[in-house]
């Protein structure tokens, strides 16, 4: 299956594309994944997306598509994909229609998790993220067995530059302006399936499964 899981920062998209992309053999394409591997490796794109993204801007549309639609080339991409984090902008939706109606490939459905503005803040600005393999902690919601270590691989935990509150609150406008608008265009394609992200990951995971599995 290929889909697109739309919302908000912080809205848990990553964690839930994690999971079933897992479960399923497809490839989880994190845009915002991919570009801090850019800036960790000092790459040409890292070195373009840095200032964006330390100020909760959207780096622009042309490099982003591009780099997405090289993305989708891969072999891993063969058996499914969900794209967490793209598109962001109508060119970007429009774009990636394109690309993949020129490869003969559709996307199956656009998921979108929907969620409250301020709990956002409180995750977002509680969110800890592995240094190592990039999995996400909360100090209150999922806090890591031990202090600043991560469950996982072992990696120093940190405060990303962009979940610190006054940038965490320009992304949310910079997604109220660009993005919330591709709602609208999806659900009037008939693409759209709308999750309730409030609660646990156990219970936003089981209404995503009762969403993908009842369509
Ligand atoms: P995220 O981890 O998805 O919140 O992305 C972190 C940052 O990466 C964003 O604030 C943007 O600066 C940049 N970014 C990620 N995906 C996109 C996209 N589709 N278009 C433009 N910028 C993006």
């Amino acid at each position: 299956m290929n889909l697109v899981f739309l919302g908000p920062p912080g809205a848990g998209k990553g964690t839930q594309a994690k999971v079933i992309a897992e479960k399923n053999g497809w490839a989880h394409i994190s845009t915002g994944d991919m570009l801090r591997a850019a800036v960790k490796a000092g790459s040409e794109l890292g070195a373009q997306a840095q200032g964006f993204m330390e100020k909760g801007e959207l780096i622009p549309d042309s490099l982003m598509c591009a780099v997405v639609a090289d993305r989708l080339k891969e072999t891993d991409c063969q058996q499914g994909w969900i794209l967490d984090g793209f598109p962001r902008t109508r060119v970007q939706a429009d774009r990636l229609d394109e690309t993949l109606a020129s490869a003969s490939l559709k996307m199956d459905h656009c998921v979108y998790f929907h969620i409250d503005q301020e709990i956002l803040v409180a995750r977002l600005t509680g969110r800890l993220t592995c240094k190592g393999c990039g999995a996400n902690f909360h100090v209150a919601a999922l806090p890591p067995k031990e202090g600043g270590v991560c469950d996982h691989c072992g990696g120093e935990l940190y405060t990303r530059v962009d979940d610190e509150e006054a940038t965490v609150r320009n992304r949310l406008k910079v997604y109220e302006e660009s993005t919330a608008e591709l709602i609208g265009f999806y659900q009037d394609g008939g693409r759209l399936l709308r999750v309730e992200a409030e609660g646990s990951v156990e219970e936003v995971g089981a209404r995503l499964a009762a969403q993908l599995g009842d369509s």
